[in-house]
């Protein structure tokens, strides 16, 4: 079945119709769709790139080491993590087997354009008032595939007309964790610093 969820429909129908997607081939490998977790009316979505392997088997989004950091960065920035919504450009896992390991794989165009619809349906569904973009996989979905992290992040930007929501662009907490010992601290006090942006963007 193709990346088509059904119109007017709530989260938990468009997870359980998510769950049979085949809108491209990522499902076959993967364990299962990764949909987004958190309130319907939450005021912030924050969009990653796409479920890792802990998220793959346990079937929700940011639970695994990258999630673990978002969440941290989350409260050092003063955003109560049980307020916002989390979920990712892309909802199967993408990798390469080596041995018993697998290795992740950057979602490629073709993926994130047959994904879309999903993340569309529950911007649709949650109406947040600003949209935070975990890096370039999900800025660039939303934002074009000439957005760069590197030169916007941290930005207020208008979101799609008629949406009601800004968007903002900082990295993925992934890129943290793979940061050099010697630049962790200032790479993750970085990613604090735009989180507390988009908090501070919430009352303005
Ligand atoms: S990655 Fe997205 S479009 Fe592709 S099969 Fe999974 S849910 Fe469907």
């Amino acid at each position: 079945m193709s990346a088509e969820p059904p119109a007017g429909a709530s989260l938990d129908e468009l997870r359980t119709a998510a769950a049979d997607c085949r809108g491209c081939q990522l499902w076959e490998p993967a364990t299962q769709t990764v949909f987004g977790r958190g309130p319907a009316d939450a005021v912030m979505v924050l969009v990653g790139e796409q479920p890792g392997d802990v998220e793959d088997q346990r079937g929700a989004p940011f639970v695994g080491p990258a999630g673990r950091l978002l969440v941290g960065a989350l409260e050092e920035a003063g955003i109560d993590k049980t307020s916002v919504y989390v979920t990712n450009a892309v909802k199967h896992f993408r990798f390469e087997q080596r041995g018993t390991r697998r290795i992740h794989q950057t979602p490629d165009v073709s993926h994130t354009a047959a994904c879309v619809p999903w993340l569309r349906a529950e911007l649709a569904v949650v109406r947040p008032s600003l949209v935070v973009l975990l890096g370039a996989t999900a800025a660039k979905t939303l934002l074009g595939q000439d957005f760069r992290v590197t030169r916007q992040r941290g930005q207020l930007l208008d979101g799609p007309p008629g949406s009601g929501a800004r968007l903002m662009a900082t990295v993925h907490p992934s890129s943290i964790l793979r940061t050099p010992p010697e630049s962790r601290d200032e790479a993750h006090a970085a990613f604090v610093a735009d989180l507390r942006t988009a908090r501070a963007a919430l009352t303005s």
